[in-house]
């Protein structure tokens, strides 16, 4: 079993299919896609690289990343995709631990990172030489071979390597016709959302059905050009967290421009509020469907289907609009205590799932798999209550992270930084409820008695060590944070001043 397969398969029996557009530009088909994965693979595997061994990819989104991840694939090697928004000293730490022996970068992205083997710029020449090596044949890969390694933010300040397998993601991909969408060869899939993360998991099932890729020309998201290329490209399907899909909509009011280019927004990656979803659906139409997963099952926990969006008729409908949806085929779902019991139907536990989506476990870190993996299950770290029919409710999170625009911030990376600073004592940082971003990052500190600190060496600290995404938008100078008997510092009571401040 080996994901390359499946783009080989539409190559060999409809190689003039239209595969891959920068923007509304068909670059290849997928003869030309798969000639061209074959010669990549052929020059890694020339250039030193064994089967199991990692690539890592740390590029804007670009028509190169769907070539990079399939000819790793097909040359039985795994890829680290490394979110582009991190900062470069974070995904040097990311290829070191993941013991990348090549890398594929963009220069606006990952200019200066170093791998052992080779570091190639995607959208230079020296890419392009790497294509006139003879087409090797597809690698043999086990099942339970290793594809994709997906770093994930860690509640120790460290990132964890999910390591993902050939089943995981067959899997995921398969479930993507049952559970979320029907796709034709004609349609398209747009990577508007980081290839690292969920939109580029959701390469595999339009691979597997023959359809187009449009990688955005701008290498990122903007809605007027997103409306453009529905307009031009048409049947566009995206993945999109909710501030990408309240920034399509809001685009789509303020001009008046309508869905119809667009034929399914899959959404999910962190909470949806019930009053933007029906504001989605009312503005641009009935082509939602929401998903849950984790890096740790990707894309495949839980899914709230079209049908069901459009069922405004059923009792419980509100009830449905505000839950996850429902179990997607390949998994079981279980609300437990943190012992692992299943709760009854109404009861607010830890969300557990099991099935051939979840993750192998964490790369070389045996101690976080063991607390993830317990007989069977994987505990998620959400918390959420099941209802009587099966749909699933999520209530919060059991570890600390905050989610902003769809991106995982763990607050303790972002005190650890805050803490270099010498004027500051301690530093407590949480999620303040955000219209836009969902959440956005708040930092409450405490200054070391007659020291000054500002906002502009808080930012520079931030922008010098961490992801710019992950910088505090607002900073609290407090006397003391407020704290149990323990010393332990009391959050809860930190996010509720913000929400009464508001
Ligand atoms: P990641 O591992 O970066 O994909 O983040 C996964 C986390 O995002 C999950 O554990 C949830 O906390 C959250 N999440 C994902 N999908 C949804 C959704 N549809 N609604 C609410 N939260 C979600």
């Amino acid at each position: 079993m080996n994901l390359a397969q499946t783009l080989l398969r539409i190559a060999l029996a409809d190689p003039r299919r239209p595969a891959v557009h920068e923007g509304d530009r068909l670059v290849l088909d997928y003869g030309q896609w798969a000639d061209r994965v074959a010669r990549l693979a052929a020059a890694m595997l020339d250039g030193g690289l064994a089967p199991g061994d990692r690539v890592a990819v740390f590029m804007r989104n670009h028509p190169a990343y769907l070539e990079v991840l399939y000819a790793a694939w097909w040359a039985g090697l795994a890829v680290v995709p490394v979110n582009a928004k991190l900062h470069l000293r974070e995904a040097q730490w990311i290829l070191d631990h993941a013991q990348a022996r090549w890398a594929f970068i963009t220069p606006d992205v990952g200019a200066g990172l170093q791998a052992p083997g080779r570091t190639v710029d995607a959208s230079g020449p020296a890419y392009d030489e790497l294509f006139s090596l003879p087409p090797v044949p597809v690698a043999a890969r086990a099942p339970d071979d290793l594809a994709w390694l997906f770093y994930t933010s860690g509640t120790t300040g460290k990132p964890k390597g999910v390591m993902l397998t050939h089943r995981n993601l067959m899997t995921m991909g398969l479930t993507y016709f049952v559970d979320v969408d029907a796709i034709e060869p004609e349609d398209a899939i747009v990577y508007g959302a980081p290839m690292s993360h969920g939109a580029g998991i959701y390469a595999i099932p339009h691979v597997m059905a023959g359809a187009r890729h449009v990688v955005p020309a701008s290498g990122g998201f903007d809605p007027a050009e997103m409306f453009e290329l529905a307009r031009t490209v048409g049947r566009l399907s995206m993945f999109a967290a909710p501030t990408i899909v309240k920034r399509l909509v809001d685009h789509a009011e303020a001009t008046g421009a309508e869905g119809t280019g667009f034929k399914t927004i899959v959404y999910g990656g962190a909470p949806m509020y019930v009053a933007d979803i029906q504001r989605a659906l009312r503005i641009l139409g009935q082509r939602f469907v929401q998903i849950y997963g984790q890096g740790e099952s990707p894309m495949v926990i839980t899914a709230l289907p079209r049908r069901l969006l459009q069922d405004t008729q059923h009792p419980r409908y509100a009830q449905r609009l505000a839950s996850v949806g429902f179990p997607q085929t390949p998994v079981q779902v279980r609300v437990a205590t943190e012992d692992g019991e299943p709760l009854p139907a109404g009861g607010v536990g830890e969300v557990l799932v099991r099935g051939d989506t979840v993750m192998a476990g964490y790369w070389r870190d045996a101690e976080a798999t063991a607390a993830a993996l317990r007989d069977g299950w994987l505990f998620t770290g959400d918390m959420g209550s099941l209802d009587e029919d099966g749909f699933l409710t999520l209530k919060d999170r059991s570890k600390d992270v905050l989610i902003s625009g769809g991106s995982n911030i763990y607050p303790r990376e972002v005190e650890e930084v805050l803490l270099l600073h010498p004027a500051v004592a301690e530093a407590a940082v949480v999620g303040a409820p955000d219209p836009e971003w969902g959440e956005v990052v708040v930092a409450f500190l405490v200054a070391r008695p007659g020291l000054q600190v500002t906002v502009e060496e808080l930012d520079a600290l931030c922008l010098e060590h961490i992801g710019r995404f992950k910088r505090p938008k607002r900073y609290e100078i407090v006397e003391a944070l407020p704290k149990n008997n323990y010393g332990k510092v009391l959050k809860r009571e930190l996010r509720e001043r913000l929400t009464k401040s508001q």
